[in-house]
Parts: structure tokens; sequence; C-alpha cells
């Protein structure tokens, strides 16, 4: 049986209601459901960074930049102070030296060391590229030390390295400087200012200062200084000539 024109305009209006009805139900339902059941984690979401994670190693032109070279380059290395090594200029002078010191007639300032016993160790190399610049005599410890001339005694020191010294101006001019080294003791009473005489005993062999335990010696250093108030320091001379001549 044949619709009216409204029965169908109302029958399409109610399909259509019907249809927005089950829509916004079906919307409704899909709003107001899904906030309660927890999300899952996007697990593609995470895994898609991690394609990105090779981007992230050092280009190779990092690797090829050797870093090794700055390590390598040598830090400042400090300059070892330049010895006075006046050994030329010894031997140059030496005649005059020479001529002055033999005057003074030097005794072997270890007593009992005859000179044959004497070994030139003027030349022998020491620490840090130092030469030795004296004499070495070798001797039993407390062995007397005497003053190889007349002088007055103008240091009593004790170094690191000499140990016990005696500091001594030889010479009526106070130009040539004695010095006793690696004494075990000075004599009884020694001062400063004291002249010693030629064959005074004024200290004991010993080992002191940068001397080897045991090695017992005594270390004589013979310089010829500008300024006697000025009398660490000087022109060497070697002292092996002198006391090997010397009676
Ligand atoms: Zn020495």
């Amino acid at each position: 049986m044949p619709l009216g024109p409204r029965t169908r305009v109302l029958l399409i209006a109610a399909v259509v209601f019907a249809a927005l009805a089950a829509l916004i139900w079906y919307l409704s339902f899909a709003y107001w459901s899904q906030p309660v059941t927890p999300l899952p984690t996007p697990r593609q979401a995470e895994e898609a960074a991690t394609p990105q994670a090779p981007a992230a190693t050092p280009p190779p032109q990092a690797n090829a930049t050797p870093p090794a070279q700055t390590t390598t380059t040598p830090a400042a290395q400090p300059t070892p102070s330049p010895t006075p090594a006046p050994s030329p200029q010894a031997q140059s002078t030496s005649g005059d030296a020479g001529a002055a010191l033999a005057s003074m007639r030097l005794l072997i300032p270890v007593a009992g060391v005859k000179p044959s016993e004497l070994r030139d160790t003027f030349s022998d190399a020491r620490s840090e590229g130092r030469v030795h610049d004296a004499i070495d005599i070798p001797a039993p410890r407390n062995t007397p030390v005497v003053a190889a001339a007349d002088g007055r005694v103008v240091k009593l020191f004790h170094s690191a390295k000499g140990g016990t010294t005696v500091y001594q101006l030889a010479s009526a001019d106070e130009h040539f400087v004695f010095y006793y080294a690696h004494l075990d003791h000075y004599a009884d009473g020694l001062a400063e200012g004291h002249v010693a005489r030629r064959g005074e005993a004024i200290g004991y062999v010993g080992d002191t200062g940068d001397a080897a335990p045991g090695n017992t010696h005594l270390h004589f250093q013979i310089y010829r200084v500008a300024d006697p108030r000025h009398f660490w320091t000087g022109e060497n001379i070697n002292p092996y000539p002198l006391l090997h001549a010397a009676q």
C-alpha cells in the first residue's frame, strides 16, 4: 500500500533521528567510557625514537682527529739552572792562582794522607750535570781535618749537600777560599773569625750531607773569589796538583 508524502517524510525523519540517536549514543559511549580505561603506553612511539639513536654517535670526522696529539705535546720542561762551571776559566787563570797557591805550600788537609794516595777527582761528573770541581780524600771516620794553609775561618755552615762544612779565607788578600765538607764534627772551640794555622785541626772526617752513608771522606775545594764578602762562590781551582806537590 502506497505511503502518503507526509508519511514518507515522517518515516525518513524517524530513520534519520534513529541514526542520529544511535550515533550520539555510540559517541557518548565512546567518549564517556574511554577515559575510564587507562590508555596503553604507545610502544610504537618509543620504538620510533630508537632508530634516531645512531645519529647520536659522533660523526666519523670526530674519530679522525687524533686527540692524542694534544696530550703528547711536551709540558714546559723546567730548564735546569746552569751551574756556573768555570773549569775553562779556572784553567786559564790557573797560572796566577797556581803560583799564588803554590807559594802557600798547601798541606794535604787530612792527617796522615800521603801525596801518592791522592786521586784527581776534579773533573768527575756529579748529579744534575755538574762537575765535581774539588778533590775527595777518603779517610776513616774522625780522622783529623787540618787547615791546608793559614787563614781565617769565615763561615761554619751546615748544608744539605755539604753537611758540616768550613769556609776558610786563605792567602793574605783573602781571595782564595778553602771549603771543607762532609765533616763528622768540628774541632772543639772552632768559631767563625778564628785564624786557623796551617796544620791545625779544624774538624774530623765524616759522611754528612749528600755523601753516601759510610763513604767517609773530605771534600776539599779551592776557589778564587772576586770579593771575600761573597765567599760562597768563585772560580774553582783544581787542588790536586797543589796537594800532590805538597809536603
Ligand atoms: Zn766531593
